[in-house]
């Protein structure tokens, strides 16, 4: 696992105690003490397990797919790795439950073998950036009855598009097209092939070619019709061959248990080289051994307790001393961006962080204990390491690093001095000079020494917790160190002038001491006086470079005034709590901050930390120097960091960005159409540029529901739902030590309208909407048709009551007297002729009396009563209406003189009729006037003579019926009194 920490690697300010300087004071020490502790440059690596949730790690192959994904067998089934987790591939991708996987292979074209040990199955397509190796479908390769054995370590191997497999004495072929399923062929030897190739023990794809090893040591070339075999006649010694590769240049390299050959192209003879480190342990491995490369191209394989690289001057043994991880390592594999990963039986995947560009060399390598603090690289190419509680010397081997003297006491600030000298701070206070040859030691009176440089001169310039002090060694011994500067508080860092001066920090401000020893404050703009300043550097000509923990700054200074400064942004440097900057001799600005380690081309910022191969974030203050060999060295808190090659910071790597999960619920988004859902769109993103899994963030934007990109370091992010149609997912990967971006990938996520949401029902709702506006008028028409008749009807019912009441006397219900002088003038006009027709008119005899007798009311109540007898004897074609007061004009048929009779019973029902007036019963005598019609009448002339006639009655006594004598109209009626008796 990776060694990080997190403590800010500042100097500590340990309350130190000024002390009065004295002079120089000269001490010389035997330093015979030094101790040689024996560990060499350890590796960091990476180890990737259940905790990325390889859950078995049992297996003993991988592969990289097209798309980047890592896939990795094991005793329950295939992994795949996306940068971020494993995926368990299982019965959704047609696989088994679980169940040991012996073999994965690749064909060129990206198809994919995974070998149980009964069982081969290929996937139906190829993974790609947006279709994760979760979303193939894995189906059988052979054919009922072909069986094959996998007791072989390289069964299956990719040939031609296919795959090549051993099974029996056969070589069998599987032919995968690009589309339908796989098929299963014998290889096409002739019988004299056949014979070499009888024994083969294990099929091997080098470059295209199949070679074969044999059970007799030897290895065969076996591409059918073009079959070769070689054995110890050729070089081949050292057994049988367990694995072939493709070697430097077209060579060919094959490994047995013991050693490596090789056969360089038109060569007929191999080389065989012995492996370094050999011992039992593999026995039990053997078929797990095989051939490799590291990412510098170099054969790699593993021995006993380790790794074995072949280099230019052979072997290079890395065992778990040297820096390999422990475990049994059963598989190795450089990716696609050059990452070098070993699977480590029992242990899991571990990637090798920085392989073949970073060394480093922590505590358990020997380096001493506690905070590790400056380095200095000595003339005599000898390094040595500040720390809490030692000097350590850092011996380069080769290319390998290990502790070799150790200088014991604490330390912090050290440096190359005059004459090879190294010159350290002592424990509490002082400097001491160390001659490494000899092992004296002089030491000079200092306040706590905060930082040390030298100049080309013979001048030392030592930074103190107060003040500046400067050694000219050319005085001669003793060295005296003396204070300059006007200022006796802390100097952080300081750099030379170019000028016999130097620029220091002190008082939180820079300040320019000059060759004549003339002390300016430097003036001019500031970032702030809260900017706390640590580290120093000139940049250029008049560039200067302070930070601190306030951030990083690039100052113009010219006559000792700052012209302008310019912050150095957070996202360049990663971090605003900056250590130590420095420039090499390219140029190249380097910054160390708690983040890591950042560079300037003087075009663009990238940064390194833990996971490109530094030993831990946290540079320390004034830990980055220069190598004179142009490679760098980097102090952190425990150790030391050496990047070999400094120019690849700045080699393009371009990244990618995968979708390597989209789930509609549960449902896999594969960019077809999905069914209408309102669940939870969850997503994964991964990235293949594994070098940078943790600084490689996703941006991602889902059209139609986002407005902008959103942004997530983990790859997990969850849509809770997410509405019906076609959306574009769009995922870029971002490199923030870098800043690059991956090209974007997209995944369609296209989902149903629902039922109710589609066309035909859109239309629908359409439709029925119309139709239900239509309806609605029509509705609304209808009821206003409806509500029309009742009006109408109100209208008629009214019309006809107003026309009743208009015809009618509201007191007794008969016709009044306009209504009935109509209907009598009508019949008139109409040809009523004489005889047929005859008009009465009734008069209530003493009618007063009965309204003074039982009120006006109770004469309204009898007059009620009267209309309704009257009104009983009118039959169809008569009319009674009410002419007076209490006067009746009746207007009657007379056929037969009936008229007249009736008009006589009329009278007589009066007088026999009892009437109700105001609770009362009382009787009552009506007089009648009778009048027939003549020719000529109208309804004046008729109602006239029965006027006359009603009078005649009432003058005759009353209670009796008198009909008009009179006929003509001109003449006044006369009189027929009919005594009422006599009716
Ligand atoms: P007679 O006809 O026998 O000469 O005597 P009379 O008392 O009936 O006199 P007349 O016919 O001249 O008077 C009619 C009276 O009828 C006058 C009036 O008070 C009464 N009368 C007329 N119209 C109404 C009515 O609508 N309601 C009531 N209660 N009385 C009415
Ligand atoms: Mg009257
Ligand atoms: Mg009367």
């Amino acid at each position: 696992m990776l060694k990080t920490t997190d403590i800010a690697c500042i100097r500590p300010i340990l309350g130190r105690i000024l002390k009065t300087i004295s002079g120089a004071l000269l001490v010389m020490l035997g330093i015979s003490s030094f101790a040689i502790p024996a560990h060499a440059a350890r590796s960091t690596f990476r180890t990737y397990d259940a905790d990325q949730g390889l859950a078995s790690v049992g297996g003993a192959c991988m592969i990289q797919d097209h798309a980047g994904y890592i896939l990795v067998c094991s005793e329950h089934g295939v992994f795949a790795y996306n940068g971020r987790r494993f995926v368990n591939l299982g019965p959704d991708q047609g696989l088994r439950e679980g169940g040991t996987v012996y073999g994965l292979a690749i064909t060129s074209n990206g198809r994919i073998a995974v070998t149980y040990s009964d069982e081969i199955l290929i996937s139906d397509r190829v993974s790609d950036a947006s279709h994760a190796p979760s979303l193939l479908r894995f189906h059988k390769a052979l054919h009922p009855g072909v069986s094959f054995s996998n007791n072989k370590p390289h069964h299956l191997v990719p040939w031609q598009g296919g795959f090549v497999l051993l099974a029996g004495d056969a070589t069998l072929r599987i032919i995968v097209p690009d589309s339908g399923s796989p098929h299963v062929e014998t290889m096409s030897y002739d019988p004299g092939e056949q014979v070499l190739l009888a024994g083969a023990l294990s099929v091997f794809s080098v470059q295209g070619a199949l070679w074969e090893a044999l059970d007799d040591g030897r290895l065969c070339r076996a591409d059918p019709g073009d079959v070769k075999c070689y054995g110890v006649a050729q070089g081949l010694q050292g057994g049988n061959w367990l694995d072939v590769v493709a070697g430097s240049g077209d060579s060919i390299a094959a490994r047995s248990l013991t050693s490596v050959a090789t056969l360089n192209p038109g060569s007929q003879q191999w080389n065989v080289v012995v492996l370094p480190d050999q011992g039992d342990r593999y026995l039990i491995y053997a078929s797990y051994l095989g051939l490799f490369r590291t990412p510098d191209g170099r054969l790699v394989t593993q021995t006993n307790h380790g790794l074995a690289v072949l280099e230019a001057s052979g072997w290079r043994a890395i065992t778990v001393e040297d820096g390999a991880p422990p475990g049994t390592i059963v598989g190795a594999m450089t990716d696609a961006t050059g990452q070098f990963w070993l699977q480590i039986y029992g242990g899991g995947l571990v990637r090798w962080l920085g392989y073949g560009h970073w060394q480093t060399l922590d505590k358990t390598e020997g380096v001493s204990d506690g905070m590790s603090w400056m380095l200095a690289n000595l003339p005599n190419g000898s390094a040595w390491l500040a720390t809490d509680t030692g000097i350590d010397e850092i011996v380069r081997i080769g290319s390998r690093l290990q502790i070799g003297r150790v200088i014991p006491g604490p330390s912090f600030a050290v440096a190359a001095g005059p004459e090879g000298k190294l010159w350290t701070s002592a424990a509490s206070a002082g400097v001491e000079v160390i001659d490494t040859v000899d092992n004296s030691v002089t030491r000079l009176n200092t306040p706590p020494v905060d930082t040390i440089v030298s100049d080309p001169h013979g001048v030392v310039w030592i930074g103190t917790e107060a003040g500046l002090f400067r050694v000219d060694t050319h005085q001669g011994m003793p060295l005296r160190a003396t204070q300059v500067g006007s200022l006796h508080t802390a100097v952080p860092a300081l750099m030379r002038d170019g000028s016999g001066g130097v620029f220091y920090l002190s008082g939180n401000r820079l300040r320019h001491l000059h060759h004549d020893m003339s002390d300016i404050a430097v003036g001019g703009v500031w970032p702030s006086d809260a900017f706390e300043l640590i580290t120093l550097v000139m940049g250029g000509d008049k560039t200067l470079w302070v930070g601190g923990p306030g951030g990083l700054f690039r100052l113009v200074v010219a006559n000792d005034q700052v012209l302008s400064f310019h912050p150095i942004a957070t996202a360049d440097i990663q971090s605003n709590s900056v250590f130590t900057v420095m420039v090499d001799h390219r140029g190249w600005v380097w910054t160390g901050t708690t983040l890591g380690v950042s560079v300037f081309n003087g075009q663009h910022w990238v940064s390194v930390d833990a996971d490109g191969g530094l030993l831990s974030n946290d540079v320390s203050q004034g830990g980055i120097r220069e190598d004179p060999d142009g490679s760098m060295w980097i102090v952190t808190s425990h150790g030391l960091s050496h990047l070999l090659n400094p120019d690849q910071m700045f080699t393009d790597r371009p990244i990618t960005a995968l979708i390597s999960g989209a789930y509609l619920g549960t449902l896999p988004v594969r960019g077809d159409m999905l069914p209408y859902s309102n669940a939870a769109l969850s997503l994964q993103f991964g990235t293949p540029n594994y070098g940078a899994e943790r600084s490689i963030l996703f941006r991602y934007r889902l059209s139609g529901v986002d407005a902008d990109w959103a942004e997530s370091s983990s790859g997990i992010v969850r849509y809770p739902s997410v509405p019906p149609g076609r959306h574009l997912l769009t995922v870029v990967s971002y490199d923030k030590l870098t800043h690059r971006s991956s090209t974007p990938t997209e995944l369609t996520v296209d989902i149903a309208y629902p039922w109710w949401r589609r066309w035909w029902s859109e239309a629908l709702w359409v439709l029925g909407g119309v139709a239900f506006v239509y309806g609605a008028m029509r509705l609304r028409f209808w009821a206003i048709l409806v509500r029309q008749a009742e009006l109408q009807r109100h209208v008629a019912e009214a019309t006809a009551q107003l026309r009743y009441q208009a015809a009618h006397d509201s007191l007794t219900g008969l016709l009044n007297r306009s209504e009935v002088e109509r209907r009598l003038a009508a019949k008139l006009s109409g040809g009523a002729v004489g005889g047929e027709m005859i008009v009465a008119l009734i008069d209530i005899d003493h009618f007063k009396q009965v309204n003074d007798k039982y009120g006006h009311l109770g004469g309204d109540d009898v007059l009620r009563s009267i209309g309704r007898l009257v009104s009983g004897t009118m039959r169809d074609g008569e009319h009674a209406g009410r002419y007076g007061g209490e006067e009746i004009l009746l207007v009657l048929q007379d056929a037969d003189g009936a008229g007249a009779k009736r008009v006589l019973n009329l009278h007589r029902a009066f007088r026999e009729n009892t009437f109700s007036a105001a609770g009362t019963v009382i009787r009552l005598t009506c007089s009648i006037g009778l009048s027939w019609v003549v020719p000529g009448d109208d309804w004046e002339s008729l109602v006239g003579r029965a006027d006359t006639a009603l009078y005649e009655a009432k003058e005759a006594g009353r209670d009796r019926v008198v009909e008009s004598r009179s006929v003509d109209p001109g003449k006044p009626a006369v009189a027929v009194q009919r005594p009422g008796p006599a009716l």
